[in-house]
């Protein structure tokens, strides 16, 4: 199986790292041709609004949006989610609107830009997930289709909705490597 990570601006080698970790041969995704070689997607943390433009002018948004909608499994890290989201709070961005859920930017304030919890996630065996968030986005509202998977603080950062993952954290900054490999499994 091959994963592709969306390579136009972000975190993307953190993730290619933890796929070849997990035994996946993981590949950089900058054109249609590199997407159809691939079988699943991690779109990566950065700046959304970036990645979303550049996706556009490569024409990489409506075939992520075609693949999604085929049932490709698609994980999207903090940027990624508020590109996934069918809508963002306060600000018209481009979007793939590939799961239901209302997403905040920059929800956890100025003063707490980045810090690291112990997160409980739901059907995780074993320790907490240390959960790394960098200026993160949170899931204000859900649909019905939507499994909530983990919560900080009352409000949601991790989510389901069929073969869509999201998540308002990094798992790829962390050493422990059970989200990816809970994305990697193949239960779709
Ligand atoms: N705040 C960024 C955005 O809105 C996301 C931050 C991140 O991916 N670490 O795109």
């Amino acid at each position: 199986m091959k994963v592709g990570v969306l390579s136009l601006q972000g975190a993307v080698e953190e993730h290619l790292e933890m796929i070849k970790r997990c035994g996946f041969e993981g590949i950089k995704v900058k054109t249609i041709e590199d997407l159809e070689k691939a079988d699943r997607l991690i779109i990566p943390g950065g700046e959304s609004t970036v990645i979303g433009k550049l996706a556009k002018i490569y024409g990489l948004d409506r075939e992520i949006i075609k693949k999604g909608r085929e049932g490709m499994p698609i994980f999207g890290t903090c940027a990624g989610m508020i590109l996934l989201a069918n809508k963002v709070l306060g600000i018209e961005q481009i979007r793939f609107n590939l799961i239901d859920i209302v997403v905040e930017r920059n929800a956890f304030g100025r003063q707490v830009d980045s810090f690291e919890v112990d997160l409980k996630i739901e059907d995780f065996s074993g320790k907490p997930f240390k959960a790394v968030f960098i200026r993160a986005p949170y899931i204000q509202k859900t649909g019905k289709q939507v499994k909530v998977l983990a919560e900080f603080m009352g409000k949601i950062v991790m989510a389901r909705q069929k073969n869509i993952l999201v998540s308002s954290f990094h798992p790829e900054l962390t050493e422990d490597l059970r989200v990816h490999k809970y994305f990697l499994s193949d239960h779709y």
